[in-house]
Order: structure tokens, then sequence, then C-alpha cells
């Protein structure tokens, strides 16, 4: 008998729900209370001195780009095995992003290859937390240091995550969070800026509200800036989802550790190894074929899990590999041969809060079977 068990699914209760219609019969829907209370959530969690609220976790990239100063002519290195975002965010102001290839085993950016292609035009690094790991952020610091380089920190898929004990989030002289449905916690769309530097986080402020200051007017706009804001009915879905985040976590920890149990000694699948001085927030579950297997295998299996009922998805397809990476910056097929045989490879599988044991055991005998 077929199941049906998706990718995802977010997980909202009747708390959420209840603070949702609470706003909705308040006299403010924008610019409201909810705001500053989802951003303190923030800084009391993350221990650190700047939350800012914004409409979508690729927003929030794009004004930490424009408040660090990096724009036209301006390189930035970065990883192509990501979400598209991370690396648009940096063609938005007209630098470019420039690729590095991944580790093999963790799938992070390959802090080595980034020193190697640091140029005069280089300005920022944006390492990447890919699905709730970390790359080597001291190798990263350290190279940032010693070029005079700017460091964004996306973590839109780590909210949770540590480095050395350090939130991820605050590594970076900024860092970004995102909150669509399928990330760790969700406000249905939103994203949110950390930063500890005072001056940036006035900026993204500025920039998040049509480029007003905090104590001008309603049309006075000293700056050029954007509609960025989160809405009240948002933030108040996010300051619940935030009290209930340990519960969250606890819950997509138990569902990977199912999936790590069940899958430890199958040869023909391999998981990202997380750094030792990583504390991974589960993000989403993806497992990496063999070299023995071919993307047209990664295909059809995927093509049957679907048949079967069983949600999944190729994750990440290569970002140098898009058309207009091609077209507008150079990039083609060949050029980050790890990224490309990974993402080949990859799979991921059905992965949420309220996966049972049962339907873990359903998606690996299926899979096992399916090899
Ligand atoms: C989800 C995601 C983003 C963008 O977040 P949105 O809120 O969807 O705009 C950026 N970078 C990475 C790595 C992501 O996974």
């Amino acid at each position: 008998m077929n199941r049906e068990i998706s990718l995802s699914a977010q997980d909202i209760t009747q708390a959420e729900i209840d603070a949702v219609v609470a706003v909705m019969r308040s006299e403010r829907l924008s610019l409201g209370p909810r705001i500053p209370e989802f951003e303190a959530e923030f800084t009391k969690r993350l221990r650190v001195k700047h939350a800012i609220a914004c409409s979508s976790g690729t927003a929030g990239l794009h004004m930490c780009w424009r408040a660090l100063g990096v724009g036209r002519g301006d390189e930035v290195i970065t990883t192509p095995f990501s979400f598209i975002a991370s690396s648009n965010s940096i063609m938005f102001e007209g630098a470019k992003p420039v690729f590095v290839d991944i580790d093999p085993q963790t799938w992070q950016l390959d802090t080595a290859r980034a020193a190697a292609a640091i140029t005069p035009r280089t300005k920022a690094l944006l390492p990447v937390d890919v699905f709730g790991c970390t790359p080597d952020m001291d190798a990263i610091w350290t190279i940032a240091r010693r070029h005079h380089l700017r460091v964004l920190e996306d973590s839109c898929e780590a909210l949770g995550a540590t480095y050395q004990g350090r939130p991820c989030g605050t590594i970076g002289e900024a860092g970004v969070f995102g909150f669509y449905p399928n990330k760790q916690m969700t406000t249905g769309e939103g994203g949110m800026v950390v930063t500890n530097d005072d001056d940036l986080a006035f900026l993204i402020r500025s920039f998040r509200n049509q480029g007003r200051d905090p104590e001008g007017g309603w049309l006075a706009h000293p700056r050029l800036g954007f509609n960025y804001r989160m809405n009240d009915m948002q933030a108040a879905i996010g300051t619940v989802q935030m009290r209930r985040l340990d519960e969250i976590l606890a819950k997509r920890d138990r569902v990977a550790r199912l999936y790590l149990e069940r899958l430890k000694d199958e040869p023909r699948l391999s998981t990202q190894r997380v750094l030792p001085q990583t504390h991974i927030s589960w993000f989403v579950f993806v497992v990496r074929l063999s070299d023995h297997y071919a993307q047209s295998d990664r295909d059809r299996i995927l093509g049957q899990l679907r048949a079967k009922g069983i949600g999944c998805n190729v994750y990440f397809p290569a970002i140098h590999l898009q058309p207009f990476y091609h077209t507008d910056l150079g990039y083609n097929p060949g050029d980050f041969p790890i990224t490309e045989a990974l993402s080949q490879r990859t799979m991921a599988l059905p992965f949420h809060n309220h996966l049972t044991e049962s339907d873990v055991d359903y998606v690996v005998t299926t899979l096992r079977a399916l090899l």
C-alpha cells in the first residue's frame, strides 16, 4: 500500500494562529509592536546586539551588501553549492560572485580555494551555512583579516546551529536568516539580519524602510532604500515559532537520527560531514549516491520514489550551471567538478517535524530497494 510522505511541512500550532488573529484585530498590521518583539527574540537567543526583521532572507542579504559597501566592480567569493539567492544577492548590487569549489566531505566552501581566488577586486567573503552546518569559519576569518575583506554569513539554513558554541549568523560581521516555510522556523515569508555593528544595523533599518531615518519624517528619505519590511502578522508567527524553537529543533534532530541510524551501514549512500566544531541544526536530510551512480540513475530513483508517494528533490543544482550564470558571468560546466559531481547525485528525502519512525522506515526501505 502506498503512503503520501511530503518532502517538507511547516509546524504551526494554535498559538501561532491565535497570535495572527490578535494582530488582525489590533490597529497595527505593519510597523507595529510585533516587529521589535520578534527582533528581541533573536537578540536574546543569539546574544547579538541588533536584529532587523525584513521581508525575506534574500532581501536581508541584499541590504547587507549595500550596507557593507559592496557593489559594482567588486568580487565576492562564495560557494556554487547553495540556494541561488546567496549569490544572486551579490549580483543585485552589481558585484560579481566568484565561485570556488567545495570540500567533498563537508559540502561547504573550500577555504583553501577561497584563499587562492583572491584578486585585487575581492571585497568580501560569503560563507553559506549549507544544510545547517558551517564551513571552517576560523579559516574564513584568517583570510578576511589578511586581505581586509568583509564577511557576510548566509545562515538562512542554520537557525539554531552553533560554531565553537557561538550561534551561526553571529560569526560574520552580519548574518541573515530566512523564514520560508521549509526552513527550521517560518513566518510564511520573512527574514532577519543580525549584527553587532551599530553602523550596519542603522543602515539596514533604513534600507528596509524606504531609506528613512528612525527619527525622520514619513516623507524624509536621506538615502535610497527599499520596501523590505516584514508585517506584524508575520512577526507574530515568528515570535511564537522562536519561543518554540528548542522543541522544533529537537523534533528535527529526532527525525535526522532515525535516518542516520538506518543508513549508517549503507555503502551506496553518504551524508554531509559535520565539522567537529559545528553543532548542526537540521534543515533538510540530503543523501549522496556513490560515484558508481550517474545523474540519470539519481533522476530515475527520484521518479520512482515519487511514484511511491515519497516527496523528494534534487538539492542543490549547481548555481553556476543556471543559464544566466553562463550568459552574464561566463561560468561553464566543468568549472567546479566537486560541486557538479555532488549535485548530480544528491537527493533530499522527506524531512519535517511530523515524520514518524514508520515513515522513515518506509522511505529507507523503499530507497534501498530502488538502489
Ligand atoms: C532560503 C535561503 C535563502 C533565501 O531566503 P528567502 O527567505 O527564501 O528569500 C538564502 N540563502 C540560502 C542558503 C537559503 O537556503
